[in-house]
């Protein structure tokens, strides 16, 4: 099958891009691993994406991907195997193989992990990397969030609305959320535990209590716990861009108007580096890597 354009990743940019393009005038497919929306799909209240105050993160990229589909977008649900670059074909896990004049690939970042033994035995037995997803699941109960971001922040609040203690565990005595999400979070009466780590994470089937450890003095302490969330940042999702330019963190360098090193193929969104990951910024790359894919179809 051949396209104008292969976008990769359903998220703020890759939708966006999807949007551009359709009305641009390219035939579009936009392949998604699982449902569109990506990381901002997660998120219980998206509030600082122009217009869309108070919508969730989930029903803002819904509208997003209806709008991609109402100009014509073609949504395959399938992994991507691979890419090359210079053929511009994207091999598909069910055995299908896309060709197109472009590419943009946005396929985002994924949580961080801790790194602890314990983390991967635990996830979905009391360790989460999405509040949203499985807040409603410790109803009543005691539940901590590790990380000092807007992430972290912004789910130890919404957990409020279900567990009856919700912790705060940050490794510095400083966070990195937005003023309003940390003015809400000294208002509420979420405890937070300053210059603190998760060392392990204890329970054989289920969490049951995280030790901690001190980062100034090395204090050892425990903490009796039914969940865990981990909020401590997100990696860039770049297993498909091993032959482009990356930097020291792993983020794919492009340049402003999105190009890489290989002629109309195009990296929008948070895999990209630059220096503000939100969905508006997302939704800028993934119009200007559409625009770029135009104007190059148009001049070859
Ligand atoms: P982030 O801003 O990168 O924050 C990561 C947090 O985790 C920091 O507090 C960091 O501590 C801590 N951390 C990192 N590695 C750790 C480790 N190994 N152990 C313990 N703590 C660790 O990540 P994020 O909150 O997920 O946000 C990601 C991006 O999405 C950001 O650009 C953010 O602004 C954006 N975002 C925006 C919104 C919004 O605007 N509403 C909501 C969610 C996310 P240190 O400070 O000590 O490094």
């Amino acid at each position: 099958m051949e396209y104008d354009v292969i976008i990769i990743g359903g998220g703020p940019a890759g939708l966006t891009a999807a949007i551009y393009a359709t009305r641009g005038g390219l035939k579009t497919a936009i392949v998604e691993k699982q449902s569109a929306g990506g990381q901002i799909a997660l998120s219980s209240v998206v509030e600082n994406y122009p217009a869309a105050e108070k919508m969730s993160g989930f029903e803002l990229a819904m509208k997003m991907m209806t709008q991609a589909e109402s100009f014509g977008a073609e949504f395959i649900y399938d992994d991507v195997l691979s890419v090359d670059y210079n053929e511009k074909a994207v091999a598909l896990a069910s055995g299908l193989l896309l060709k197109a004049k472009t590419l943009i690939i946005a396929t985002g970042a994924r949580p961080r992990l801790l790194g602890l033994d314990s983390e991967a035995r635990l996830t979905g037995q009391g360790v989460s990397y999405c509040a949203t997803c499985d807040g409603a699941f410790f109803k009543g109960k005691t539940v901590a969030v590790t990380g000092g971001g807007n992430t972290a922040v912004e789910d130890a609040l919404y957990l409020k609305n279900f567990a009856k203690k919700v912790y705060l565990i940050h490794r510095r005595d400083k966070l990195t959320a937005e003023k309003a999400l940390q003015n809400a979070l000294f208002n509420s009466d979420i405890e937070i535990l300053w210059n603190k780590t998760v060392n392990v994470i204890n329970g054989e089937n289920k969490v049951e209590s995280v030790t901690l450890s001190d980062t100034l003095n090395g204090e050892q302490i425990n903490l009796a716990l039914d969940g865990l969330f981990i909020a401590i940042g997100r990696v860039p999702q770049t297993s498909l861009c091993k032959e482009l330019n990356l930097d020291g963190q792993g983020y794919v360098i492009t340049k402003e108007d999105m190009s890489t090193e290989f002629k109309g193929v195009y990296v929008a969104g948070d895999l990209r580096q630059k220096p503000l990951r939100q969905v508006v910024t997302a939704c800028s790359d993934g119009a200007i890597a559409a625009a770029s894919a135009i104007k190059y179809i148009s001049e070859n």
